[in-house]
């Protein structure tokens, strides 16, 4: 199966292990690669893409803060650092969003945020409210409540159910490795990488080893659990190195990554967004024809729409109606509101004349329509 593109996806969530961000040798966060990245996830959300963001580096921080020494943290120590370095990691990631004319909120979450159905709502209604208001929600497990048997422990499975819980359509991992490989390739020079997993299979799990890093607590392990998370529930997982300035445009530049499919088809994930993340702009009100053509599994034609309503752009979402005024559905439109204003009600070919272009010639395209029977049940 081909490799997905970037710019496909919609809402995106990207984790950032503590051994990137934070300099195991000052004890400080990495300033000028966090503001390259950054300027990476300015990007996306100013191409109108949801960002979230899992950062690591609660405990690595807190430790050099607190100046203690190397080794092994006692429970109780590192719920003592993460207390000190989280304050500082939610300070800088306010900061450099900020810089960015982006607002930041902290989210801290515990296993049983994620697990349990209620909280598990809060949490994700509290994510989908964020997003609606353009914040960038910055997540890391509350690491200083959260005890050995009752933790996640790594942000790899963190991030996986965030992603899921939050109806994103891709998880980034950036990772000191830039992918899986066949091998271990410290040891193996001849190690392959591997470009695209379509299931995680138990040979793919072999193939991680359980190696990770002095700060962070992920190794391969956690990112192949992560990976069966995500994409068991409909999200597309990638690992890419995050070691390198400006990961996030290597990645959209077709640069060397794993990605892991999910077994949900792609549209779906699109549509889940349409139908859940969108504030509709406006409404086409479209006649019978139009209705039958659309349960048909067909685009929305011009010809169909007879009002427009609305002040929408190119790309916004619209709620579709019935003649009686019924919502058929929503979808992004391929017009702006005056343009769809000049050509509702005409055939294809006066299209092209009114508009001067021979652009497409949906109103809205099939892949991008939602209908109210396929919405899914985005409360449970
Ligand atoms: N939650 C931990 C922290 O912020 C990190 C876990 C991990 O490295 O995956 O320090």
């Amino acid at each position: 199966m081909a490799r997905p593109e970037l710019k496909n996806f919609r809402r995106i969530v990207v984790k950032v292990g503590s051994s990137l961000l934070v300099d195991s040798e000052a004890g400080e966060v990495k300033a000028s690669w966090l503001a390259a990245l950054v300027a990476d996830l300015a990007k996306l959300h100013y191409e109108r893409r949801d960002v979230l963001i899992v950062s690591s580096g609660s405990i690595a921080l807190g430790r050099s803060r607190l100046k203690l020494p190397r080794g092994p943290l006692k429970l109780e120590e590192s719920q003592a650092a993460a207390a000190v370095g989280q304050i500082a990691l939610a300070r800088i990631w306010s900061e450099v969003l900020g810089a960015h004319g982006i607002g930041a909120g902290q989210i801290l979450v515990t296993l049983q945020d994620t697990e349990e159905r209620r909280r598990y709502l809060n949490a994700r209604a509290t994510i989908a409210k964020l997003l609606e208001w353009r914040a960038v929600p910055v997540i890391n497990e509350n690491d200083t409540v959260a005890t050995n048997e009752i933790r996640y422990g790594d942000n790899d499975r963190l991030a996986a159910r965030v992603a899921t819980m939050a109806s994103a359509d891709l998880l980034i991992l950036l990772s000191d490795i830039d992918g899986l490989y066949d091998a271990p390739p410290a040891q193996n020079p001849d190690a392959k990488l591997i470009p695209v997993v379509e299931t995680v299979s138990s040979e793919i799990e072999a193939m991680a080893g359980a190696a990770g890093s002095d700060l962070s607590r992920g190794g391969m392990r956690t990112k192949i659990e992560a990976a069966r998370i995500a994409t068991t529930g409909g999200t597309h997982m990638l690992i890419a190195s995050g070691k390198i300035e400006h990961p996030l445009r290597a990645i959209a530049e077709g640069g060397r990554c794993t990605w892991f499919l999910t077994p949900a088809n792609p549209v779906t994930a699109r549509k889940r967004w349409i139908a859940g993340s969108l504030e509709p702009k406006g409404t086409l009100t479209i006649d019978a024809g139009a209705v039958r053509a659309l349960r048909a599994g067909r685009s929305l034609l011009p010809a169909g729409v007879i009002r427009v309503d609305g002040q929408f752009a190119r790309g916004d979402a619209v709620v579709v109606r019935g003649p009686d005024t019924d919502e058929i559905g929503r979808g992004l439109v391929a017009y702006d509101a005056e343009d769809a204003e000049k050509i509702r009600g005409r055939s294809s070919p006066d299209v092209m004349m009114i508009l001067g272009i021979s652009g497409r010639s949906e109103m809205i395209h099939r892949d991008d329509l939602v209908l109210g029977g396929t919405r899914l049940a985005e409360s449970t």
